[in-house]
């Protein structure tokens, strides 16, 4: 249950200005420079943050540098690093409540989703790893007698970690958390429009002891910090969730520097295909409404092409429409929310200009409004656009909004042609009954996930990561170790 006073005191608490964390100290820009933190929520100024410079960006990969070279913490027993994580993952707990009102006021997301998903799951995912890295063995090879082949995991060094606004902490926290615990040291660049809680984490691993210049914050630009990080020769890992065309300037970088790793979470337009014989439709409806419309479709996974066989089409949007119009669209703050504020004035105006185009190109619209302009926040309509072509701008590119694109198909054959017929290949559902079909489907499908008669359910245990453009590399399970814990072998002449 929420604690709505708790709530509705902390909604109202003065926000410090956010300032850089560089070798265990707080730090203005170098050149004093501030951005204003906008609060999607009414359009005013939450506070202000640093505005990072390149140099910024320099010093503080020079102190994760420093802080990995001299084994300050990769120097620690596992177990030893195990315990200072944990006591992280406590505080970050102990703060749950403040760190997601504090987020939400940043970043608009609906406050009992926010809970769960940011400050609670960072807490799980930090002690995952820590929990983890005490049972990690290296391996004897199969050799010849008279030669031992022995084969270490060793840190891979300074590690940059980029990450976009629509859930800080959960998403930073499958990066921090193996990296941190692996022994690496990190470089961190929030997004500009949600830097706020995955700042204040990194005070509270400082105070759980992980030591000064182990995990900096350079808060600013992704055109500036971020290019610092991708164009630097002392950062050996690049890992990032966000968009294609930034995906693509780190690869570039990178090949342009020290060829560093670059590990790419990347945008999708997940196809969501329910067939005629969907077990139960109105669970169908239910589960395909909120794969798009919570969070205002700000979900790397969201349901965003609906799929429907033709003989349920008509019937299936009714029901979808009915279920949509009654969502709470709204103050994020009010556990009673159902979708909450859109990140930012741009990312509202991006999604108004699809559903603006889908209609002029003659698509029909249902929803589609900007909502609760008088508040000065960013609200929208869950919106559905039926009689969409598959090779519609809005079936091809990623809104990143409260958008559903509904394209009917006849046969499974031309289902599969359609939900393969994109760049992007994070995830995808199948609603059938038919067994056979579903395993047919999951085979056919390129997507890093298929669900089969749900959306979006998911567990720390499973990976997630995308196929085509839509990134390589997974975080979340033991395999995100892999991108954090290099291979090095000894060969030994007995
Ligand atoms: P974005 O790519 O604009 O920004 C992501 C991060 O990159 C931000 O911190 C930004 O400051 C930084 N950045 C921007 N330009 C940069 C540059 N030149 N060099 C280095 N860093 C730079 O993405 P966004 O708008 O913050 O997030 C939305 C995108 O993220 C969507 O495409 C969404 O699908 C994707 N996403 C993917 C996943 C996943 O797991 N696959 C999860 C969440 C979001």
């Amino acid at each position: 249950m929420l604690d709505t006073d708790k709530i509705t005191k902390l909604r109202k608490a003065p926000v410090p200005p956010a300032l850089h964390l560089i070798d265990g100290k707080a730090r203005a820009a170098s050149d004093d420079a501030t951005l204003p933190v906008i609060s999607p929520l009414d359009g005013r100024e939450l506070t202000t943050m640093a505005r990072g410079t390149a140099s910024d960006g320099e010093a503080a990969i020079a102190a994760a540098r420093a802080a990995f070279d001299d084994g300050r913490w990769s120097g620690l027993a596992p177990s030893a690093r195990k315990k200072i994580l944990l006591k992280w993952a406590d505080l970050i707990e102990a703060h749950a409540l403040e760190l997601a009102v504090l987020g939400v006021r940043n970043n608009g997301t609906e406050i009992g989703m926010a809970l769960k998903a940011e400050p609670l799951s960072a807490a799980a995912t930090i002690r995952y790893y820590a929990e983890a890295i005490d049972k990690i063995y290296g391996e004897i090879a199969p050799t010849a007698p008279g030669t031992l082949g022995l084969v270490h995991r060793e840190p891979v060094g300074v590690v940059g970690v980029i990450v976009p606004w629509n859930f800080p902490l959960m998403i930073g926290a499958w990066k921090l958390g193996p990296a941190l615990a692996a022994g690496n040291t990190v470089v961190l660049k929030p997004a500009e429009t949600a830097s706020l809680t995955l700042r204040r984490i990194a005070d509270l691993a400082l105070e759980a002891g992980i030591p000064a210049g182990v995990f900096n914050v350079v808060l600013g630009e992704g055109a500036v910090v971020g290019e610092a990080i991708s164009l630097s020769m002392a950062v050996d890992v690049i890992v990032f969730t966000g968009s294609g065309p930034v995906g693509r300037r780190l690869m570039e970088n990178a090949a342009k520097s020290n060829l560093k790793r670059v590990y790419l979470e990347l945008g999708g337009k997940s196809p969501n295909i329910v067939f005629a014989d969907a077990p139960d439709l109105d669970e169908a409806v239910k589960v395909s409404a909120n794969g798009i419309f919570r969070n205002s479709g700000q979900v790397c996974i969201a349901g965003s092409r609906l799929l429907v066989q033709r003989e349920i089409h008509d019937a299936f949007v009714q029901k979808l429409q009915a279920f949509s119009e009654k969502m709470v669209v709204g103050d994020p703050l009010d556990p009673a929310t159902q979708a909450g504020a859109i990140n930012s004035a741009r990312q509202l105006e991006q999604n108004l200009s699809f559903v603006e185009q889908a209609r002029s190109g003659g698509r029909q619209v249902i929803g589609g409004q900007r909502l609760l302009e008088e508040t000065g926040g960013y609200f929208m309509q869950p919106t559905i656009v039926t009689g969409v072509e598959a090779s519609d701008p809005l079936a091809q590119r990623e809104v990143f909004g409260p958008v559903l694109a509904v394209i009917p198909f006849d046969t499974e054959a031309e289902a599969i042609a359609i939900a393969n017929g994109t760049d992007y290949g994070l995830a995808a559902a199948v609603w059938t009954r038919d067994l056979s079909r579903a395993h047919r489907m999951i085979a056919a499908i390129r997507a890093g996930v298929v669900h089969v008669n749900t959306y979006g359910g998911s567990d720390l245990s499973v990976p997630l990561g995308g196929v085509k453009q839509s990134g390589n590399g997974h975080d979340k399970s033991l395999h995100a170790f892999d991108k954090y814990l290099d291979l090095k072998t000894a060969w030994i002449k007995l």
